[in-house]
């Protein structure tokens, strides 16, 4: 806590901390060139969570941007996009708990510890005259704060009665919360136009879940988040409109957008008919499907085909542009 009484000055710290906890954990990957989302997610939780989370159970309920930004880069590297991606695409894909939720929970548990403790300790009384200062004077404290999250939850007779609070029972509130916030975030980006099709459930996907190369991973990822450099997208930089941005590739006349490159492009045709072969094995009516239909099924059926797929046909697009 510094001389005003916030945390900015404790969470710049940790934050930095974590930020090299971070570095080191990206230099393994680097050494090892793969890694499962599994052992990531573990190195993360062991590694780079504890150092934020450092008595996050007395200022869990603030939000700070330099700890936010150690979360968002952790994720941004596993699924290999930039840092001008659109947040909630990398964020839901990974399917990681956020910060916030992690502290809440620090703040129930320290909560149900405090409970728990003898009245004659020192630290209970000053947790009783906590909780009486916000029910006598209204006044912001660890009490109120853990009441807000009781509220939230649903949950508030728990602060009422001083009693325990259910650890799975705010988890699942908080998360659920937390889903139909990003989801409603998804739905004012222009970006993630085809992803709000093709995605409406905050969980890990499965192709990054894959052995799949980082390459092909980020690609599928660029995909999905509208950021993969076609001319819908490379036409933003220029102020192009957007019925402008006609794929020079064909002569289709059509937007060069994410489900003209998978499913329409003629320049691709050789590759796509190898991709639909598979696709009428294993997807029932195939055929009959809508484009955002097939690129969601593809996506939860035949990952590692979708990436071949877009790896081949993509450097197949930059040898035409460039050479
Ligand atoms: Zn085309």
């Amino acid at each position: 806590m510094d001389e005003f009484l916030t945390y900015k000055k404790a969470t710049e710290i940790l934050s930095a901390a974590a930020g090299r906890s971070l570095g080191g954990m990206i230099n393994k990957y680097k050494y090892l060139k793969e890694m499962s989302y599994n052992t990531y997610t573990k190195l993360y939780e062991n590694l780079v969570c504890p150092v934020m989370d450092y008595s996050s159970a007395i200022w869990g309920t603030k939000t700070f941007n330099c700890m936010e930004d150690v979360h968002k880069r952790a994720i941004r590297f596993f699924t290999g996009v930039h840092r001008l991606s659109p947040i909630p695409g990398y964020i839901g894909d990974m399917g990681w708990i956020s910060n916030g939720i992690r502290w809440k929970l620090d703040m129930v548990r320290l909560w149900n510890r405090l409970i728990n403790t003898t009245n004659d300790r020192l630290v209970k009384k000053t947790f009783l005259y906590d909780i009486n200062a916000h029910v006598s004077s209204n006044k912001s404290n660890f009490s109120s704060q853990v009441k807000q999250i009781c509220c939230d939850v649903g949950l508030k007779d728990c602060f009422t009665n001083k009693s325990n609070i259910d650890l799975t029972t705010v988890r699942n509130a908080l998360f659920n919360n937390y889903s139909r916030e990003w989801l409603n975030s998804t739905r004012n980006m222009s970006k993630l136009e085809v992803y709000r099709d093709i995605k409406t459930e905050f969980r890990v996907e499965k192709y990054l879940q894959l052995n799949i190369s980082k390459y092909e991973k980020s690609l599928l990822s660029q995909l999905r988040y509208g950021i993969l450099p076609l001319r819908i997208e490379t036409g933003r930089y220029v102020n192009e409109k957007r019925e402008d941005r006609i794929c020079t590739l064909c002569n289709m006349n059509q937007i060069e957008d994410q489900l003209h490159f998978v499913f329409h492009c003629t320049m691709y045709n050789d590759n796509r008919d190898e991709l639909y072969r598979k696709a009428r094995m294993s997807i029932p009516m195939w055929d009959n499907l809508s484009d955002s239909d097939k690129l969601c099924k593809l996506f939860e059926e035949l990952p590692r085909n979708l990436g071949k797929y877009v790896k081949n046909s993509f450097m197949l697009r930059r040898r035409t542009i460039f050479n």
